[in-house]
């Protein structure tokens, strides 16, 4: 059994991701899967879903706040018109595309504790840390617990390296469990891998010591190709 999350990121439609979320749903439904899955579709598709128990549809982002003058964003006023209770915070794309800041990212995963949602908070080095080594990874992603209250009850954590996001270079089982286990010494809450997971690799990374699961990007938009990665890890 594990945890089992799709990024769509900027992807799919209103109707794409309709068709997507009840045909897992349906397979949920007719198949005794116990894993936690989770669907993070774009803010535009979100929806009144209604989904099996253990089939969670989530905010791949969110202001902190309310409603107010945040041009561009969506509050909780916008949430709470699906029902939407869990949110990614920290994801890569976020801090190194659109610019957040770790006060920022800690400002939004206090907002969203408050109020009780479950955040999947992501963490992970670039390039340039990996390649000076292990303690300096860490130290990197250390940082990225700042103002973080890792103890919350409704936390998963993802570490999601940056340079296996999207490129097709999956980190190797030793990378991956290097991190997961210094990390989890630290913090006993769940802990996906993400980064370039795949089909045929969701498994064995599944089965490492250390990971409760994968966040999965490119791999997971098909739908068929999801269903195949719940499969592979139920
Ligand atoms: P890929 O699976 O496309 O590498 O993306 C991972 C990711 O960023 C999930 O949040």
């Amino acid at each position: 059994m594990a945890i089992i999350a799709s990024n769509f990121k900027t992807n799919h439609t209103r109707q794409t991701t309709k068709e997507f979320i009840q045909t897992v749903n349906k397979h949920l439904e007719e198949n005794s899967i116990l894993s936690e899955v989770y669907i993070f579709p774009t803010s535009t598709s979100l929806d009144n879903f209604n989904t099996v128990s253990n089939l969670t549809v989530g905010a791949q982002n969110a202001y902190a706040t309310n409603k107010g003058s945040f041009t561009g964003e969506i509050g909780t006023l916008q949430l709470d018109e699906f029902n939407i209770k869990t949110i990614l915070i920290g994801h890569s794309e976020r801090r190194h595309i659109l610019g957040e800041t770790q006060e920022q990212v800690a400002q939004k995963f206090n907002f969203y504790k408050e109020l009780g949602y479950k955040i999947i908070y992501c963490i992970g080095e670039p390039l340039e840390v990996k390649e000076q080594g292990l303690e300096k990874t860490l130290e990197y992603i250390y940082e990225q617990f700042v103002g973080i209250d890792t103890n919350y009850e409704n936390l998963i954590l993802a570490y999601e390296p940056v340079w296996a996001i999207g490129t097709g270079v999956t980190a190797t089982n030793d990378d991956i469990v290097n991190v997961h286990s210094a990390i989890k010494e630290k913090i006993s809450k769940p802990l996906l891998y993400g980064g370039s997971v795949k089909v045929n690799n969701v498994k064995e990374i599944c089965s490492l010591n250390g990971v409760d699961g994968a966040l999965i990007g490119t791999a997971s938009w098909i739908k068929e190709d999801f269903i195949e990665i719940i499969e592979n890890t139920k």
